[in-house]
């Protein structure tokens, strides 16, 4: 039996610290804690590493903490457009969608697409109408919506009439939530979902869906879910990037990760981030933001929760509430 691996991210467009409350902070590292656990209970289960990333992202999807399904970004419309994407390390199938706007969990059409469509990536409406005839739950586009990325989209679309749009936060411009696992059976998957940035172009395609970008998972190398900019994770193929310094030059995944996030695209001064499991089950997830949202499973079953520097293990009541 292998050693079972699981990290998850929220995205790297964490607020600063004394923008939320502390029962703000609270609430959103109990959903990555609920988040871990989804994964986890997959994996110690026997369950495949693919079900495992979908089990966590589909709880960071439905929570309003993060910006991916409810809670999703906003683009300049005002509209809704969501990616995700799913990777089997195994085989290298891979799914995704893009520009949806009314399958509550885009990584179960992903999934779906995956595994019963010929295609890697569908989008639009058709996406959405692929997913209806799946069987999936749909909503109206407004399900997304929460009170916070109206009031983000409205102080990006000031920042914009300002002409201070550099300046805003990194909280004011993206998201995005993704998971990475090692199966017992040593297999790998990745899987990534986004509402994109703030005040986004219409039409606009992040990383998120692109395979090898911001979602890539291979087995014997390792599994990537970016977040940040997704341009320059596109440019950079991030995750192709990283596991082609594991595979090429030997690389653990934290030298690897670390250089692609920290070194390779400091230059662009782009908020960026990632979680990546090797296939030793070793963890990375650099950043260079304020904070990332994120989370991992040591081998031994204990759970880590971080926004910020600060780690912390999920408290027992809420352990016990999970
Ligand atoms: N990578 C996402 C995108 O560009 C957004 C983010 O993670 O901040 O769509």
């Amino acid at each position: 039996m292998t050693k079972m691996a699981l990290a998850i991210h929220g995205g790297c467009g964490v607020m600063a610290k004394l923008d939320l409350s502390q029962a703000e902070w609270e609430a959103a590292r109990v959903d990555l804690g609920r988040a871990l656990k989804a994964g986890w209970d997959v994996l110690t289960a026997g369950g495949s590493a693919v079900d495992a990333v979908q089990a966590s992202v589909v709880v960071m999807e439905d929570s309003p903490h993060f910006n991916a399904g409810y809670g999703a970004a906003l683009n300049t419309d005002g509209q809704h457009e969501l990616d995700a994407a799913i990777m089997d390390g195994r085989t290298l199938a891979a799914g995704g969608v893009t520009l949806v706007r009314r399958i509550r969990n885009p990584i179960k059409a992903a999934r779906k697409i995956m595994e019963e469509s010929d295609a890697i990536l569908l989008g639009g409406d058709a996406a959405d109408a692929f997913a209806r005839s799946a069987g999936l739950e749909m909503v109206e586009p407004d399900h997304f919506t929460t009170e916070r990325r109206v009031r983000a989209l409205a102080s990006m679309k000031a920042h914009v009439a300002a002409g201070t749009a550099a300046k805003a936060s990194e909280a004011e411009k993206h998201g995005t939530v993704g998971a990475v696992a090692l199966d017992q059976e040593g297999h790998l998957a990745a899987a990534t979902s986004t509402g994109g940035y703030n005040n986004k172009p219409v039409g606009r395609i992040g990383d998120t869906p692109i395979i090898g970008a911001g979602t890539y998972a291979r087995d014997g190398v390792c599994a990537v879910s970016g977040t940040g900019k997704g341009e320059y994770f596109m440019r950079y193929a991030v995750g192709h990037e990283v596991a082609s310094r594991v595979k090429y030059l030997g690389e653990t995944v934290e030298q690897a990760a670390s250089q692609v996030i920290l070194a390779d695209l400091k230059p662009y001064g782009v908020g960026a981030g990632l979680v990546a499991v090797g296939a030793d089950g070793s963890v990375a997830a650099p950043y260079n933001t304020d904070g990332m949202f994120r989370g991992w499973v040591t081998p031994e079953g204990k759970f880590f929760v971080a926004t910020h520097g600060e780690v912390f293990e999920p408290s027992e009541q809420h352990a016990m509430d999970l």
